[in-house]
Protein backbone atom coordinates (compact mmCIF):
# COMPACT_ATOMS: atom_id res chain seq x y z
CA UNK A 1 0.00 0.00 0.00
CA UNK A 2 1.51 3.31 -0.86
CA UNK A 3 1.59 5.53 2.81
CA UNK A 4 -0.99 8.08 2.55
CA UNK A 5 1.50 10.85 3.64
CA UNK A 6 -0.04 14.55 3.11
CA UNK A 7 1.54 16.37 -0.09
CA UNK A 8 4.27 18.15 1.79
CA UNK A 9 5.32 15.08 4.02
CA UNK A 10 5.70 13.34 0.67
CA UNK A 11 7.89 15.78 -1.20
CA UNK A 12 10.10 16.03 2.09
CA UNK A 13 13.65 14.55 1.46
CA UNK A 14 14.53 11.90 4.70
CA UNK A 15 16.64 14.24 6.81
CA UNK A 16 18.51 14.40 9.92
CA UNK A 17 19.07 17.91 10.90
CA UNK A 18 21.89 17.16 13.25
CA UNK A 19 23.99 13.98 13.72
CA UNK A 20 23.81 13.58 17.60
CA UNK A 21 27.57 12.71 19.48
CA UNK A 22 25.80 9.02 20.25
CA UNK A 23 25.78 8.82 16.68
CA UNK A 24 29.58 9.37 16.38
CA UNK A 25 29.78 7.31 19.80
CA UNK A 26 28.29 4.39 17.96
CA UNK A 27 30.17 5.12 14.49
CA UNK A 28 34.16 5.56 16.61
CA UNK A 29 32.59 2.62 19.16
CA UNK A 30 33.87 4.70 22.24
CA UNK A 31 32.84 7.75 24.70
CA UNK A 32 33.96 11.33 23.97
CA UNK A 33 36.39 12.46 26.43
CA UNK A 34 35.21 15.95 25.53
CA UNK A 35 31.71 17.09 24.61
CA UNK A 36 32.19 20.79 23.08
CA UNK A 37 30.16 20.20 19.85
CA UNK A 38 26.20 21.29 20.54
CA UNK A 39 26.32 24.46 23.11
CA UNK A 40 25.74 22.78 26.04
CA UNK A 41 26.64 23.79 29.03
CA UNK A 42 29.41 22.11 30.98
CA UNK A 43 28.77 23.37 34.19
CA UNK A 44 25.47 21.44 35.21
CA UNK A 45 22.16 22.36 36.33
CA UNK A 46 21.92 24.71 39.43
CA UNK A 47 22.04 22.77 42.84
CA UNK A 48 18.97 23.80 43.92
CA UNK A 49 17.14 23.18 40.52
CA UNK A 50 18.90 19.32 41.17
CA UNK A 51 17.40 19.31 45.01
CA UNK A 52 14.13 19.84 43.84
CA UNK A 53 14.34 17.33 40.90
CA UNK A 54 15.61 14.48 43.00
CA UNK A 55 12.82 15.57 46.06
CA UNK A 56 9.99 15.32 43.09
CA UNK A 57 11.41 12.11 42.16
CA UNK A 58 10.82 10.72 45.58
CA UNK A 59 6.83 11.90 45.60
CA UNK A 60 3.72 11.23 42.96
CA UNK A 61 5.36 14.30 41.06
CA UNK A 62 6.64 11.92 38.18
CA UNK A 63 3.11 9.86 38.12
CA UNK A 64 0.94 13.56 37.54
CA UNK A 65 0.78 15.53 34.28
CA UNK A 66 2.25 18.95 34.91
CA UNK A 67 0.18 22.08 35.35
CA UNK A 68 -0.42 22.32 32.15
CA UNK A 69 -0.74 26.39 32.40
CA UNK A 70 2.73 26.29 33.69
CA UNK A 71 1.83 29.12 36.55
CA UNK A 72 4.69 28.78 38.72
CA UNK A 73 6.97 29.00 36.37
CA UNK A 74 5.04 31.78 34.07
CA UNK A 75 4.88 33.64 37.42
CA UNK A 76 8.70 33.44 38.00
CA UNK A 77 9.37 34.33 34.55
CA UNK A 78 6.66 37.14 34.70
CA UNK A 79 8.87 38.74 37.95
CA UNK A 80 12.11 38.18 36.02
CA UNK A 81 11.68 40.02 32.91
CA UNK A 82 8.53 42.55 34.26
CA UNK A 83 5.84 41.58 32.06
CA UNK A 84 2.50 40.10 32.46
CA UNK A 85 2.29 36.85 32.88
CA UNK A 86 -0.11 36.81 29.92
CA UNK A 87 2.85 37.47 27.61
CA UNK A 88 4.40 33.72 28.53
CA UNK A 89 4.33 30.67 26.78
CA UNK A 90 6.39 28.03 28.28
CA UNK A 91 6.70 25.10 26.18
CA UNK A 92 9.61 21.87 25.63
CA UNK A 93 12.18 24.32 24.66
CA UNK A 94 13.06 27.02 21.95
CA UNK A 95 12.62 23.97 19.05
CA UNK A 96 9.61 23.12 19.72
CA UNK A 97 8.31 27.16 20.19
CA UNK A 98 9.95 27.71 16.49
CA UNK A 99 7.77 24.56 15.14
CA UNK A 100 4.54 26.35 16.55
CA UNK A 101 5.73 29.80 15.37
CA UNK A 102 5.76 28.68 11.73
CA UNK A 103 2.49 26.23 12.03
CA UNK A 104 0.95 29.46 13.50
CA UNK A 105 1.88 31.59 10.64
CA UNK A 106 2.97 29.45 7.54
CA UNK A 107 0.85 27.50 5.24
CA UNK A 108 2.58 25.76 1.91
CA UNK A 109 4.04 28.51 -0.46
CA UNK A 110 4.59 30.81 2.54
CA UNK A 111 7.69 32.69 2.32
CA UNK A 112 10.36 31.89 5.88
CA UNK A 113 13.37 34.30 5.38
CA UNK A 114 16.44 33.43 7.56
CA UNK A 115 20.40 34.33 7.05
CA UNK A 116 22.21 31.27 4.73
CA UNK A 117 24.37 29.24 7.25
CA UNK A 118 22.47 30.35 10.65
CA UNK A 119 21.00 27.86 13.23
CA UNK A 120 18.40 25.49 10.89
CA UNK A 121 15.65 24.02 13.05
CA UNK A 122 13.37 26.80 11.82
CA UNK A 123 14.18 25.72 8.24
CA UNK A 124 13.48 22.69 9.15
CA UNK A 125 10.20 22.81 10.15
CA UNK A 126 9.36 26.06 7.41
CA UNK A 127 10.27 22.84 5.02
CA UNK A 128 7.39 20.76 7.16
CA UNK A 129 4.64 23.03 6.92
CA UNK A 130 5.34 23.64 2.78
CA UNK A 131 7.27 26.86 3.41
CA UNK A 132 9.53 28.53 1.01
CA UNK A 133 12.77 29.62 2.42
CA UNK A 134 15.18 32.63 1.50
CA UNK A 135 18.20 32.91 3.04
CA UNK A 136 20.06 35.75 2.55
CA UNK A 137 24.38 35.92 3.26
CA UNK A 138 25.94 36.66 6.51
CA UNK A 139 28.02 40.30 6.73
CA UNK A 140 31.31 40.50 8.32
CA UNK A 141 30.24 36.87 10.26
CA UNK A 142 26.97 39.21 11.64
CA UNK A 143 23.45 38.29 10.41
CA UNK A 144 22.60 41.09 7.76
CA UNK A 145 19.73 42.49 9.46
CA UNK A 146 19.05 44.79 6.51
CA UNK A 147 19.66 42.08 3.64
CA UNK A 148 16.87 40.32 6.23
CA UNK A 149 14.25 43.08 6.00
CA UNK A 150 15.03 43.06 1.78
CA UNK A 151 14.36 39.57 1.12
CA UNK A 152 11.29 39.95 3.45
CA UNK A 153 9.77 42.31 1.23
CA UNK A 154 10.88 41.11 -2.25
CA UNK A 155 8.99 37.35 -1.01
CA UNK A 156 6.53 38.61 0.91
CA UNK A 157 7.73 36.58 3.82
CA UNK A 158 5.44 36.14 6.69
CA UNK A 159 8.29 35.40 9.17
CA UNK A 160 12.19 36.74 9.38
CA UNK A 161 14.54 34.39 11.59
CA UNK A 162 17.33 36.27 13.32
CA UNK A 163 19.32 34.43 16.44
CA UNK A 164 21.00 37.46 18.70
CA UNK A 165 23.64 36.32 19.81
CA UNK A 166 23.90 34.27 16.60
CA UNK A 167 24.65 30.42 16.53
CA UNK A 168 27.07 29.47 14.54
CA UNK A 169 29.01 32.18 14.77
CA UNK A 170 29.11 33.57 18.29
CA UNK A 171 28.30 37.38 17.29
CA UNK A 172 25.89 39.70 18.22
CA UNK A 173 23.75 42.41 17.23
CA UNK A 174 23.15 46.01 18.32
CA UNK A 175 19.50 46.98 19.92
CA UNK A 176 19.46 49.66 17.50
CA UNK A 177 19.82 47.02 14.54
CA UNK A 178 16.95 45.02 15.85
CA UNK A 179 14.69 48.48 16.38
CA UNK A 180 15.64 49.26 12.52
CA UNK A 181 14.80 46.00 11.08
CA UNK A 182 11.13 46.01 13.09
CA UNK A 183 10.81 49.94 11.84
CA UNK A 184 11.11 48.53 8.25
CA UNK A 185 9.09 44.96 8.36
CA UNK A 186 6.89 44.77 5.68
CA UNK A 187 3.32 44.57 6.23
CA UNK A 188 2.30 40.72 7.89
CA UNK A 189 5.59 39.68 8.60
CA UNK A 190 6.99 38.74 11.97
CA UNK A 191 10.61 38.93 13.60
CA UNK A 192 11.46 35.28 15.28
CA UNK A 193 14.07 36.71 17.66
CA UNK A 194 15.80 33.65 19.19
CA UNK A 195 17.64 34.68 21.90
CA UNK A 196 18.95 30.69 23.18
CA UNK A 197 22.22 32.84 24.16
CA UNK A 198 20.74 35.97 25.67
CA UNK A 199 22.30 35.38 28.99
CA UNK A 200 26.12 35.08 27.62
CA UNK A 201 25.94 38.51 26.04
CA UNK A 202 27.99 41.02 27.85
CA UNK A 203 29.02 42.79 24.78
CA UNK A 204 26.04 44.69 24.00
CA UNK A 205 22.87 46.28 25.49
CA UNK A 206 19.81 43.85 25.94
CA UNK A 207 17.13 45.00 23.53
CA UNK A 208 14.36 46.40 26.09
CA UNK A 209 11.14 44.04 25.71
CA UNK A 210 7.90 45.55 24.42
CA UNK A 211 4.98 43.27 24.39
CA UNK A 212 2.78 45.67 22.66
CA UNK A 213 4.65 44.85 20.05
CA UNK A 214 2.53 42.05 18.07
CA UNK A 215 5.40 42.33 15.60
CA UNK A 216 8.26 40.12 17.39
CA UNK A 217 8.32 37.26 19.11
CA UNK A 218 11.35 36.39 21.60
CA UNK A 219 12.64 32.59 22.38
CA UNK A 220 14.34 31.85 25.42
CA UNK A 221 15.92 28.84 26.93
CA UNK A 222 16.82 26.70 29.97
CA UNK A 223 19.30 24.60 27.67
CA UNK A 224 22.11 26.74 27.21
CA UNK A 225 23.16 28.76 30.21
CA UNK A 226 20.76 26.89 32.76
CA UNK A 227 22.43 23.41 31.67
CA UNK A 228 19.11 21.88 30.88
CA UNK A 229 19.46 20.98 27.24
CA UNK A 230 18.14 17.41 28.34
CA UNK A 231 15.19 18.20 30.23
CA UNK A 232 13.62 20.09 27.45
CA UNK A 233 12.36 23.20 28.27
CA UNK A 234 12.31 27.20 26.66
CA UNK A 235 9.29 30.18 26.69
CA UNK A 236 8.46 32.93 24.71
CA UNK A 237 7.64 35.97 25.07
CA UNK A 238 5.22 37.94 23.20
CA UNK A 239 2.33 39.53 22.91
CA UNK A 240 -0.79 38.48 24.73
CA UNK A 241 -2.48 38.25 21.32
CA UNK A 242 0.53 36.12 19.95
CA UNK A 243 0.66 33.89 23.46
CA UNK A 244 -3.05 33.35 22.69
CA UNK A 245 -2.33 31.58 19.29
CA UNK A 246 0.30 29.61 20.88
CA UNK A 247 -2.29 28.23 22.97
CA UNK A 248 -4.67 27.32 20.65
CA UNK A 249 -2.34 24.70 18.98
CA UNK A 250 0.31 24.23 21.48
CA UNK A 251 0.47 20.17 23.09
CA UNK A 252 -0.96 21.59 26.55
CA UNK A 253 0.57 18.93 28.66
CA UNK A 254 4.11 18.96 26.47
CA UNK A 255 6.35 19.69 29.13
CA UNK A 256 8.33 17.34 31.52
CA UNK A 257 7.14 18.32 35.00
CA UNK A 258 10.79 18.22 36.52
CA UNK A 259 11.88 20.36 33.93
CA UNK A 260 9.52 22.64 35.20
CA UNK A 261 10.07 22.18 38.81
CA UNK A 262 13.89 22.18 38.07
CA UNK A 263 13.38 25.63 35.92
CA UNK A 264 11.38 27.31 38.87
CA UNK A 265 14.23 26.31 40.80
CA UNK A 266 16.61 27.60 38.84
CA UNK A 267 15.41 31.24 38.71
CA UNK A 268 14.80 30.96 42.10
CA UNK A 269 18.39 30.43 42.67
CA UNK A 270 19.94 33.98 42.54
CA UNK A 271 23.55 32.88 42.82
CA UNK A 272 23.72 30.17 40.08
CA UNK A 273 23.56 32.30 36.51
CA UNK A 274 26.33 34.58 37.75
CA UNK A 275 28.64 31.88 38.48
CA UNK A 276 27.90 30.01 35.01
CA UNK A 277 28.01 33.02 33.17
CA UNK A 278 31.62 33.99 34.92
CA UNK A 279 33.03 30.13 34.15
CA UNK A 280 31.72 30.53 30.32
CA UNK A 281 34.13 34.26 30.48
CA UNK A 282 36.60 32.10 31.87
CA UNK A 283 35.82 29.96 29.13
CA UNK A 284 35.96 31.42 25.85
CA UNK A 285 39.12 33.44 27.53
CA UNK A 286 40.90 29.94 27.55
CA UNK A 287 39.67 29.34 24.27
CA UNK A 288 41.23 32.55 22.78
CA UNK A 289 44.62 32.30 24.29
CA UNK A 290 44.83 28.54 22.49
CA UNK A 291 44.09 30.82 19.40
CA UNK A 292 46.52 32.98 19.76
CA UNK A 293 49.30 30.65 20.96
CA UNK A 294 48.29 28.74 17.62
CA UNK A 295 48.05 31.91 15.79
CA UNK A 296 44.30 31.67 14.69
CA UNK A 297 42.01 34.29 14.23
CA UNK A 298 38.87 33.88 15.98
CA UNK A 299 35.67 35.91 16.60
CA UNK A 300 35.14 37.80 19.78
CA UNK A 301 32.25 35.56 20.90
CA UNK A 302 28.94 36.69 22.79
CA UNK A 303 28.13 32.82 23.71
CA UNK A 304 29.34 29.86 24.94
CA UNK A 305 31.01 29.09 22.04
CA UNK A 306 34.09 30.76 19.86
CA UNK A 307 34.13 30.41 16.09
CA UNK A 308 37.71 29.87 15.43
CA UNK A 309 38.76 30.59 11.93
CA UNK A 310 40.94 28.12 10.53
CA UNK A 311 41.03 29.84 7.03
CA UNK A 312 39.89 26.81 4.67
CA UNK A 313 36.79 24.88 4.96
CA UNK A 314 38.72 21.46 3.87
CA UNK A 315 40.81 22.19 6.70
CA UNK A 316 38.13 22.81 9.07
CA UNK A 317 35.94 19.55 8.12
CA UNK A 318 39.21 17.35 8.11
CA UNK A 319 39.81 18.87 11.43
CA UNK A 320 36.14 18.14 13.03
CA UNK A 321 36.91 14.28 11.95
CA UNK A 322 40.15 13.73 13.70
CA UNK A 323 39.13 15.43 16.46
CA UNK A 324 36.06 13.10 16.95
CA UNK A 325 38.31 10.18 15.79
CA UNK A 326 40.61 11.77 19.00
CA UNK A 327 37.86 11.68 21.31
CA UNK A 328 36.94 15.30 21.21
CA UNK A 329 33.11 16.28 20.00
CA UNK A 330 33.19 19.35 17.88
CA UNK A 331 30.43 21.27 15.25
CA UNK A 332 31.33 23.43 12.49
CA UNK A 333 29.58 26.39 10.45
CA UNK A 334 28.74 24.34 7.12
CA UNK A 335 27.70 27.14 4.68
CA UNK A 336 30.27 29.19 2.64
CA UNK A 337 32.26 31.34 3.87
CA UNK A 338 31.65 30.79 7.09
CA UNK A 339 32.54 27.00 6.70
CA UNK A 340 35.59 27.50 7.56
CA UNK A 341 35.53 27.93 10.84
CA UNK A 342 35.24 25.52 13.96
CA UNK A 343 32.64 26.30 16.61
CA UNK A 344 34.91 25.71 19.93
CA UNK A 345 32.43 24.85 22.53
CA UNK A 346 33.08 26.12 26.70
CA UNK A 347 33.93 22.97 28.25
CA UNK A 348 35.16 22.30 32.01
CA UNK A 349 38.90 22.45 32.15
CA UNK A 350 39.31 19.07 32.25
CA UNK A 351 37.38 19.05 28.34
CA UNK A 352 39.70 22.09 27.36
CA UNK A 353 42.40 20.17 28.15
CA UNK A 354 41.55 17.16 26.25
CA UNK A 355 40.86 19.72 23.34
CA UNK A 356 44.46 21.33 23.42
CA UNK A 357 46.09 17.85 23.72
CA UNK A 358 44.02 17.01 20.29
CA UNK A 359 44.26 20.08 18.68
CA UNK A 360 47.44 21.33 19.10
CA UNK A 361 49.52 18.30 16.72
CA UNK A 362 46.74 18.55 14.51
CA UNK A 363 47.21 22.22 13.54
CA UNK A 364 51.31 21.87 13.96
CA UNK A 365 50.86 18.96 11.12
CA UNK A 366 48.65 21.53 8.95
CA UNK A 367 50.98 24.46 9.17
C1 LIG B 1 20.69 25.50 21.08
C2 LIG B 1 19.81 26.42 20.32
C3 LIG B 1 18.41 26.29 20.38
C4 LIG B 1 17.76 25.12 21.04
O1 LIG B 1 17.04 25.51 22.13
P1 LIG B 1 16.13 24.41 22.91
O2 LIG B 1 15.43 25.26 23.90
O3 LIG B 1 17.06 23.42 23.51
O4 LIG B 1 15.22 23.80 21.91
C5 LIG B 1 17.64 27.23 19.75
N1 LIG B 1 18.21 28.25 19.05
C6 LIG B 1 19.54 28.38 18.94
C7 LIG B 1 20.09 29.51 18.16
C8 LIG B 1 20.37 27.46 19.55
O5 LIG B 1 21.69 27.54 19.37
Amino acid sequence: MSIPFTSVVKSLPDTIPFVGPETLERKYSKPFVARLGANESAFGISPMASEAITNATNSTDCSWYADPENFELRTLLSQKHSVPIENLCVDAGIDSLLGLTVRMFVEPGISVVSSKGAYPTVNYHANGYGAKIHSVSYKDHHEDTVALVDAAHTHHARLIYLANPDNPMGTCLSPDSIQDMLKELPEDCLLMLDEAYVEFMDQMPLLPIDVSDPRIIRFRTFSKAYGMAGMRIGYVIAHKDIIAGFNRIRNHFGVNRLAQIAAAASLRDTAFLPEVTELVKLGRQRIYDLADALSLNYLSSSTNFVAVDMRNHEVANKLIESLASGGVFMRKPMVAPQDRFIRVGVGTEEEHQHLERALIPLIQAIS
